[in-house]
């Protein structure tokens, strides 16, 4: 298997990245069970990544190791054996247990038949308790099931049926991306081809929340940047069979969920020591890719350089503090409240931006950034 240079890998698709070659693994249902977590922390060679769409990323992986890791997972029960097919898997389905209807069966089918569609087309299926991220497609599970395209604007009552037309004819009409095709045609002409009947949109769906900490019959955690130690997964494992359904959620909030808790005590004494558990946690505030320890492109220690102005008593300010190895953003490509891109050893500063957006100062150290983002 050779690996490819892009930005949509998957099982059969692994990226060549900085520190060898990285496969991700999509969890169906947005779960994983206590077996296949152990599979994936013995087959994984370093750290385990999560994405902000609830998969896993496995790094550092050696070419001759590709194929007989992604045989070994698809083995696990991880993936579809059509790589074809496996890369248009593309779902994100709510991690907490939802009464679906059979949507997720549904949307697998329809994506599974599909033909036409590019690598990063998705589907987001959530519910107004989970949100889900912005997806191509979003269906949401509540009182009926509700459909919204990227930048719609509108909404329409759906079934699995007319989500499979609409699929059909965005397939047809050559569009990469839905906000393309909302863009050209609208998405109110988009879903009434579709057989549905848009109306305004009264409440369109936040961002991703996380669930962190004691939740209803529940536990949420998170790593560091959403990073885990293969054997972090294991001792995940080893806690859901214990306390837990048998069951680790992933959230797209590069976090994970133990469901089924009578026990949240023992989940929680039993994490490793820096994983967060609240929201209003510093670390849950700074967003930071692997950057030049991991990437090619970086040219900053980002995550390095976070831990230690985490570490000296720095506080983000009130929204996001992202540290990007380059102007590319992967880490978090929408705004944050700060933004530090890595340049050749050094960083610039954008506020209320995007990695990529024009910077306010450029070539400071580390220190002369801190005290940059001090001024504020
Ligand atoms: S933002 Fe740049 S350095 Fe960071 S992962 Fe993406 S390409 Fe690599």
């Amino acid at each position: 298997m050779s690996a490819v240079k892009g930005w949509c890998p998957s099982l059969f698709a692994p990226m060549a990245s900085g520190d060898g070659h990285l496969l991700r693994v999509r969890p169906f249902s947005a779960r994983i069970s206590a077996s296949q977590a152990r599979r994936i922390a013995a087959l994984a060679p370093a750290a385990i990544e999560l994405t902000n769409r609830g998969n896993l990323q496995l790094r550092g992986l050696a070419e001759p190791q590709l194929e007989p890791v992604a045989q070994a997972l698809l083995a696990a029960g991880l993936a579809w054996p059509d790589p074809a097919e496996e890369a248009r898997r593309n779902l994100c389905a709510p991690p907490l247990p939802v009464e679906d209807r059979g949507w997720i069966a549904a949307l697998e089918a329809m994506l599974r038949g599909a033909s036409g569609l590019a690598a990063k087309f998705g589907i987001t299926l959530d519910t107004p308790e989970q949100p889900g991220p912005e997806s191509d497609i979003r269906v949401t599970l509540g009182d009926g099931a509700l459909c919204r395209l990227a930048s719609g604007g509108v909404v329409a009552p759906v079934t699995p049926a007319t989500v499979a037309a609409l699929v059909q004819n965005f397939a047809a009409s050559g569009h990469k991306r839905m906000r393309d095709a909302v863009a050209e045609h609208g998405a109110t002409a988009l879903l009434a081809a579709a057989g549905m009947v848009p109306h305004p949109d009264p409440a369109p769906p936040g961002p991703p929340r996380a669930l962190l900490g004691p939740l209803h019959n529940a536990f949420g955690m998170a790593p560091r940047f959403g990073v885990l130690a293969p054997r972090d997964l294991a001792t995940l494992a080893e806690l859901t069979e214990k306390h837990g359904d048998g069951w680790i959620r992933i959230a797209p909030t590069r976090s994970l969920l133990i469901a089924g808790v009578a026990d949240r005590a023992a989940i929680a004494a039993g994490l490793p020591g820096d994983w967060v558990t609240t929201e209003d946690n510093p670390w849950r505030r700074v967003v930071a890719c692997p950057g030049v320890h991991g990437c090619a492109s970086g040219q900053a220690p980002t995550r390095q350089d976070a831990a230690i102005l985490l570490a000296q008593g720095y506080r983000p300010p009130p929204g996001l503090l992202h540290l990007s190895g380059c102007a590319k953003g992967c880490a978090h490509p929408a705004a944050a409240a700060a933004v530090l891109v890595g340049q050749a050893g050094r960083y610039a500063l954008i506020r209320q931006g995007r990695a990529g957006d024009p910077p306010l100062r450029q070539g400071m150290t580390l220190a002369e950034a801190a005290a940059e983002l001090d001024q504020r």
